[in-house]
This record gives C-alpha cells, structure tokens and sequence, in this order.
C-alpha cells in the first residue's frame, strides 16, 4: 500500500516506486524468523585478515582518519589502489587525478550513473541486475535496457547487444564476473564489447567487485583494451575481496575528466567516506600474493563442496566460473516459481536462498533460478546441504 500524507500525493517519489524493500531484507528478516541458514546475502561469516583488522585498529588510536579524510580519498589508499592496478593489470592511473575513493561499490555505482546520465539516455546492463543498478539508473531519471543472460551458459549474445543500441544509448554497465549468474566475461567477449563502445562512442562502467575470486579463466578489465581508457569508469571494492563488508571502502579508477565527473557526484552523497578503514584498506591492497591465491582457493573449495551438495539434493546447477554465488534451478523439483520456492524454503528446509527472478526484467527468464552463496564456514555449507537433502525424498 502506498504511503500518502493528506494531499494524497504518495511520499515515494515516482522514479523509485517500482523498488520495494529489497529481497536482500526480506529473505534475511526470514532467516532470522525461522532459525534458518542463511545463504541468501552475500557476506562472508569470517572476517578478513587480523592483521588488517588490527591496522584499522591502529588508525583509530593513532587519530589517522577521525575527521573528515579528504574528499577523494586518502593519499595512501589512492596510491595503494593505482598500485593494485599496476601490480594486477599493468593498468596506470594518476593517485591524485584519476582514482576516488567511494563509500563502497553501492556508492560508486550510484555516484558514477548520476553524474554521467541525463534524463531519457538509455542504459544496457547485463539481466539478471545487480539490484542497485536498476534503482541508480531511475534515479537518474534513465532507461535500463536489460541484455538477457540466458542459462545454462549466461554468455550475453553480442550480435543482441548490436542490435539494442540507438542513438539514446549513452553507457553499458558491465559487471564481470557477475552477480548472481558466476559468469566470467571472456578476453573475446570483453573485445567485442570494447569495439563496439568504440563504434557507437558509448561509455561503460564496469563493475569489478569480484576481480580476485575467478575460478576458471581470469579477470581482464576492460579498461585495458584499445580506446577503452578513455571511456570507462571501473569500480571495485574492498567488501568481497578482504572479507570486509561492513567497512564500505570502494574506488573507481577511470581518466581524469571521469573522475572529475564522478567526484562532483559523490560530495554531494557522502562528502568523504569513513577514514580510519581507508588506511586499513591501503594495507591490505599490498598483502602479498599469497592472500590473493589462498583467498581463490578458499572460496574455490567452498563452491565446489556446496554445489556437490546442491546437485546431491536435485538442483540442476549453474557452475559458477566467479563470485560468491551459485545460481541453480529448481525445475527438477517440478517447481515452477523462485520465489514462492525460496519463501517456502526455510520452512521446509531451514534454509534461506534467494530467487534471481526479481533481478529480471523478462519473467521468464530467470522464474526458476535460485541463488545460493557459498562465502561461509564449510560446516555451514555442510549442514545446509544435508538439510537440502530433504528436497530429495
Ligand atoms: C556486493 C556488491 C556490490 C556492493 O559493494 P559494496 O562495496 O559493499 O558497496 C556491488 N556490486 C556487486 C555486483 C556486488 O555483488
């Protein structure tokens, strides 16, 4: 029901009235309910490095960051972030010109749509969403043009993405790997797409939050590829890849006009972002490898040992090429509905997931995929399995 005051003019202004409470809260209020498993958010249930939670601890006593940090960022987390980009991509961004830091990826991506979008651009992104882009993109006063990823693949068809571009298309927003599906851009694919942001003079903005948690190929950013320099915006985030989401430390990199853009957005969000979790941040982008392969192999194993678990209990699964996630689907359960399913769900089994289908625009093409994750405990990942089991009988 919509809010109204006496005027009956509802509260919710209309480019927002489509989003609700996201499924984010709604299936977590669930878990809490039923005493379920909750492997419907995507939050680890261990925290990050000690040393790293110590070095924010430092910072805070030290009073480095208690006040307001300056507006991109501090200095040592701007040059740590163009350092990352070196060391993993051989990517070179300018610490003072060409690098901010955001409150979290959330803040990037919101940031970024607002200040390069005039009302009636199109946006193409990638169905099923990452849900905070469809509400940036309204906000904006733009139109989510949806370039379905199908399964059981998820490869997005590019001969599609030619054909859905006009001349109101002003950027694509990329998110590789990708959430919820696990799918991987390729080095071809990510070519292809470059070609033709080039071609149609488009800008792109790629979401990279899981660039350390690839499986199988590896991660390439777009922004490396010819012309692309000067027309991406590439957020990451510090959330996924040290185990700290509550922290909200995220960056864009992009060329300095961009960032300037981007900048001019985000003061007028959050001014600055929290301070003394920057220093801690500027640390940990300069663990040594050895975090970076242990953390992949960690995850890597906990994907594998929960889909053998899902595939034990009747799901048909999606192998997940990256992210924390793993979409299934529940046909052979003759289930025909993700989210009446994921409702029942934790009644039946004690379980929370969460149903991809809301993240589409086609109905059809997500009604029966099912999102699992697979960042936490193995014993919890275990006991959600044989809870599933139950499905089987
Ligand atoms: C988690 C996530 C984000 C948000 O990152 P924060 O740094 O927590 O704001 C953005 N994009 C995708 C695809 C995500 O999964």
């Amino acid at each position: 029901m919509a809010v109204m005051t006496s005027s009956a003019r509802p509260l919710l202004n209309r480019r927002l009235t489509e989003f609700g409470t996201t499924i984010f809260a709604e299936m977590s209020a669930l878990a809490v309910s039923t005493g379920s498993i909750n492997l419907g958010q995507g939050f680890p249930d261990t925290d990050g490095p000690e040393e790293i939670r110590e070095a924010a601890v430092r910072a805070l006593r030290d009073g480095r960051g208690n006040q307001y940090p300056p507006g991109p960022g501090v200095p040592e987390l701007r040059t740590a972030i163009s350092d990352h980009q070196r060391r993993f991509y051989d990517l070179a961004f300018d610490p003072d010109t060409e690098v901010l830091v955001t409150a979290g990826a959330t803040e990037a991506i919101a940031a970024t749509l607002l200040a390069l979008l005039e009302p009636g651009d199109e946006v193409i992104a990638f169905e099923p969403y990452y849900d905070s882009y469809a509400a940036c993109i309204a906000l904006a006063g733009a139109r989510r043009v949806p370039l379905t990823l199908r399964a059981p693949s998820f490869r997005p068809d590019l001969d599609e993405l030619r054909a859905k571009i006009t001349p109101k298309t002003r950027l694509l927003l990329l998110n590789t790997p990708h959430n919820p599906t696990g799918m991987v851009l390729t080095a071809e694919e990510q070519g292809a797409i470059a070609a033709l942001a080039v071609e149609h003079d488009l800008l792109v903005v790629t979401d990279e939050v899981y660039e350390h948690l690839v499986y199988e190929g590896a991660h390439h950013p777009i922004a490396a590829l010819p012309g692309m320099r000067e027309r991406t915006v590439s957020i990451s985030s510090a959330g996924k890849t040290f185990s700290f989401t509550g922290w909200k430390v995220g960056w864009v990199t992009a060329n300095g006009p961009l960032v300037a853009a981007v900048r001019t957005a985000k003061q007028f969000l959050t001014y600055v972002s929290a301070g003394p979790f920057q220093y801690a941040i500027a640390e940990a982008l300069r663990l040594p490898d050895a975090y970076f392969h242990h953390f992949r192999a960690d995850l890597r194993r906990k994907r594998d040992l929960l889909g053998d678990g899902l595939r034990a209990a009747g799901f048909e699964v999606h192998r997940p090429q990256g992210t924390y996630f793993i979409t299934t689907d529940i046909t052979p359960f003759g289930e025909k509905d993700a989210y009446a399913f994921c409702r029942a769900l934790p009644e039946r089994c004690g379980v929370v997931a969460i149903p991809n289908s809301v993240f589409y625009d086609d109905p059809d093409a997500g009604r029966t995929q099912v999102r699992f994750t697979f960042c936490k405990k193995e014993d919890v990942l275990r006991e959600a399995a044989d809870r599933l089991q139950r499905l089987a009988s």
